[in-house]
């Protein structure tokens, strides 16, 4: 294994290495990425498989279909899933698993806790989960939208060492290799900021999968900062795996941080995502992240969104700045309601009796980044 000390890694496989035409599933390509997978698991080192490919796996089965049309997407996720899964099975004489989430999934942290439980016991008991979205429940507001995301956050879910991202070409470059021949290839990064998301360049290639090298961006982001390895490579040839295998560097490798962020602030951070705003006075400038009590209905200027009890909150100044994202202990509609108070000893005796604003599990403070 190319890093003895790893004990699990995430490898994501995105549509086009599963079905590169579109005409149902083909293990051209997944041939060397499955024998990778036995050889870590020979070597002892657990693997979680991200596969995309339901969407263009199930193409070929509405020919006349308009394809772009979202009820006709889900419908080609829901047939492709079962094609896509036993291809994969196929290459395998160790058993698999399906794991099918959503967004709303990962930041609910009680069913994010159970997905967890669930991959450990797989894994502990020799078994291959294989992830992939639930495309055919979500609608956008509840969706991930990409797999490259959805592994980072599959990778911290399951404490992985390791996040290896397929990609078709070699890894990050200075500038798109497509378009310039002087492109060059970054082998390491340290440090994933704007300058790297420039060389990312936009959102989406083409194709036949969702993400392009800005979501492998953004997925190592929130991998790195876990303390995960990341790794963007070229999962189209089989060197790439056998040089995994030797230890060396394929592709582009993403440095870890060196002060990981603890497991349930990472979830805060990077996977909870915020039902609404409340907006706190410019000079307010409690240690949230130590004292969650300290917000009080006194310095909320503006209660933004729609949020009930237990739903993740972002707390920023009047002047834009993020200060953290936290658990509200309070619905929207309550805080509007203590936080419009004339009457202030009201709003305190109210206050003392309901408890802190925001509770002070897993709060992601913002402004350190
Ligand atoms: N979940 C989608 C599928 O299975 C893929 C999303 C992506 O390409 O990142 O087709």
């Amino acid at each position: 294994m190319s890093n003895p000390n790893w004990k699990r890694v995430v490898i994501k496989v995105g549509s086009a290495l599963i079905s590169p035409n579109q005409q149902g599933c083909s293990s051209h390509y997944l041939l060397s990425i499955a024998q990778f997978i036995v050889r870590c698991r020979a070597n002892g080192t657990q693997v979680v498989l991200v596969s995309s490919g339901s969407v263009a796996a199930g193409a070929h089965l509405f020919p006349e279909l308009e394809k772009s049309d979202i009820a006709i997407k889900k419908a080609m996720a829901a047939a492709g899933q079962t094609e896509m899964i036993a291809t994969w099975d196929r290459l395998f004489d160790f058993p698999s698993a399906q794991i099918l989430l959503t967004h709303a999934d990962l930041r609910d942290r009680e069913r994010y806790v159970s997905i967890r439980e669930t991959i450990f016991s797989l894994l502990d008991n020799g078994v291959l989960p294989i992830v992939n979205e639930n495309d055919t429940v979500t609608t956008d507001k509840l969706k991930v939208g990409d797999n490259d995301n959805l592994s980072a956050m599959v990778a911290s879910a399951a404490e992985a060492d390791a996040l290896i991202i397929c990609s078709d070409i070699d890894g990050l470059y200075d500038k798109n290799p497509h378009e310039h021949d002087d492109a060059t290839l970054l082998k390491t990064v340290d440090n994933i900021d704007a300058s790297i998301y420039a060389m990312a360049g936009g959102a989406v290639k083409g194709g036949v999968g969702t993400g392009g090298m800005r979501t492998k961006i953004e997925a190592a982001e929130k991998a790195v900062s876990h303390g995960i390895d990341t790794y963007i490579i070229n999962g189209f040839t089989e060197l790439s795996f056998n040089m995994l295998l030797n230890g060396e560097n394929p592709g582009t490798h993403f440095k870890p941080h060196a002060k990981p962020m603890q497991e349930n602030v990472h979830w805060m951070r990077h996977t909870s995502n915020a039902q609404g705003e409340v907006i706190v006075e410019g000079d307010f400038d409690a240690q949230l992240d130590s004292d969650a009590e300290q917000l009080t209905s006194s310095e909320i200027v503006d209660v933004k969104g729609e949020f009930s009890v237990g739903d993740t909150i972002l707390v920023r100044k009047e002047d834009g700045t993020k200060l953290v994202k936290a658990k509200s202990n309070y619905s929207s509609c309550l805080l509007n309601f203590i936080a419009n108070q004339e009457n202030e000893e009201f709003a305190n005796e109210f206050e003392e009796k309901t408890g802190p604003i925001i509770s002070d599990q897993h709060i992601a403070n913002l402004e350190k980044e």
